[in-house]
């Protein structure tokens, strides 16, 4: 085979030249303003580039490497199954082994009720599907007026028309005419925020219910459809649910027949320490959005997990409708299920989940003893394996900064200079972490070590006026 390998300048030049990037100021990086970063490589915590940096990922690539990189018993399986049967289509009742095997993985492992797997590609596709099941089930039902769709500000649920809606986030709705109907959004649970002062972590979740519940009322219960909310928020900023949050809501949402849609994208597959988010929080949903973790993105995939209540209506179908009238064509690719029983294979195998609870507790009290009294940082916060930084002007007066002192990219990019990568999250000033689930105690403090230092030279920055 004829290898041409590049020079570095000359794939930057290229890149410049052909490649949109996502999430990136197209006109900064064409004029090379932009970290113009090639990776070509990476194992266990640790991403290298062409130019020979090594960082420590803190963030597991987008928060979905959760095996660590070079994992070769991943890329053995994909060759394997890419040899055997490299594709296949699932229309019309044909399966494939890889996929057959991880349904049945998924379903004994999800949360009670829970009765079949619907796969995509992305997160985003897989939201659109539930989004499209939950308009088909009422529709069956006789109810075609019960379609709206309960978000939540700073929740995030995908990049596409109606997920791009249903995603609570002003960056991802500007420019784009976005929300759409028949998308709402309600109170964003964070309390450090959004409480009233005084206000208990308890009495303000029984708040957000009861927004949620006015809201319902206002609309009309015969036109809301569902809910849907991530366990733990992760873009909108990695937000914990306050104390009783998820019972306050269920309750609510039992009372006006309204389904309930996990958006477990980042949480499944052991993320908070428990195997899926809801049974950390004692969440039980009608529908469940799985992504990233199921194939620790070695390849792309994504399902909606279907319970018993929607399961019940969609198997019934309908006479009128037909086969449903909803397919992607790599839905439950061989390969990429492969990729995913191979990953879940190292998750159980090495008990990451517990690692996640034990390790992530270590993480969480190293996380709170070096940042909770420190000048810059008004919360520390975060469950298992994923936390956050919020960055304040003044802790006391709880007052935020200037956005255009940018302080999360300032402390984000003072982490990757020193060698680590925790992202800067889109809304306000937020340093994120989610590291792979292999991460040890020793990684963690090395972690919070560099963290440190970061924040401390920010700090000293802002303290001298800049
Ligand atoms: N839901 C959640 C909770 C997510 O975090 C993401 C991606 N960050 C998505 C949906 C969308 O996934 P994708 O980018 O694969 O479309």
């Amino acid at each position: 085979m004829n290898v041409i390998k590049n020079t570095t300048a000359d794939l930057q030049e290229m890149d410049r030249a052909h490649f949109m990037h996502p999430s990136t100021h197209m006109r900064q990086h064409a004029a090379g303003e932009t970290p113009n970063r090639i990776i070509n490589g990476g194992k266990g915590i640790y991403i290298h580039d062409t130019e020979g940096r090594e960082s420590l990922d803190a963030f597991a690539g987008l928060y979905c490497v959760n095996v660590g990189y070079g994992r070769t018993e991943i890329a053995d399986a994909i060759y394997a199954q890419a040899k055997e049967l490299a594709y296949y289509h699932t229309y019309v009742g044909h399966g494939n082994e890889p996929v057959i095997r991880l349904s049945d993985r998924i379903i004994k492992s999800a949360p009670e009720g829970m009765q079949r797997v619907y796969y995509g590609m992305s997160g985003s596709d897989a939201n659109e599907t539930n989004i499209k099941l939950i308009w088909y089930y009422n529709n069956i039902r006789g109810l075609p007026q019960k379609k709206k769709i309960i978000s939540r500000w700073r929740g995030y649920h995908g990049s596409g028309i109606m997920t791009g809606s249903l995603t609570g986030l002003a960056a991802f709705h500007n420019a784009f005419d976005l929300p759409r109907a028949p998308i709402l959004h309600t109170t964003c649970p964070h309390h450090y925020w959004n409480a009233e002062a005084g206000e208990t972590e308890a009495e303000f979740a029984k708040r957000c219910a009861n927004d949620l519940e006015k809201m319902i009322l206002r609309e009309g219960p015969e036109t809301v459809a569902a809910f849907i909310g991530e366990p733990v928020m992760g873009t909108g900023g990695i937000i914990t649910p306050p104390e009783g949050y998820w019972e306050a809501i269920q309750a609510v949402l039992n009372k006006y027949d309204v389904l309930l849609v996990a958006d477990e994208v980042v949480t499944a597959f052991g993320r908070t320490g428990s195997y899926f988010g809801s049974q950390h929080y004692g969440i039980k949903p009608d529908l469940i959005t799985i992504a990233k973790g199921v194939s620790s993105g070695y390849l792309p995939l994504s399902g909606v997990i279907i319970g018993e209540r929607v399961w019940k209506v969609l198997e019934q179908g309908s006479d009128q409708m037909g086969p449903i009238g909803h397919g992607w064509t790599y839905s439950a690719h061989p390969v990429c299920a492969a990729a995913a029983n191979a990953n879940l294979d190292i998750v159980d195998g090495e008990n990451l989940t517990g690692n996640s609870a034990d390790t992530g507790g270590y993480f969480q009290k190293r996380l709170h003893e070096t940042f909770d009294n420190h000048p810059l940082v008004g919360e520390a916060r975060g469950v298992g394996l994923m936390a956050a930084l919020e960055f304040v002007a003044d802790k006391t007066k709880k007052e935020r900064f200037d956005p255009n002192a940018k302080i999360g990219p300032r402390v984000s990019a003072a982490c990757l200079e020193r060698g680590m990568i925790a992202r800067a999250m889109p809304h306000g000033d937020i340093l994120g972490f989610a590291p792979p689930l292999c991460i040890t105690k020793a990684e963690v403090d090395k972690v919070i070590d560099i963290a440190k230092q970061a924040v401390d030279a920010v700090a000293d920055e802002v303290a001298a006026g800049k």
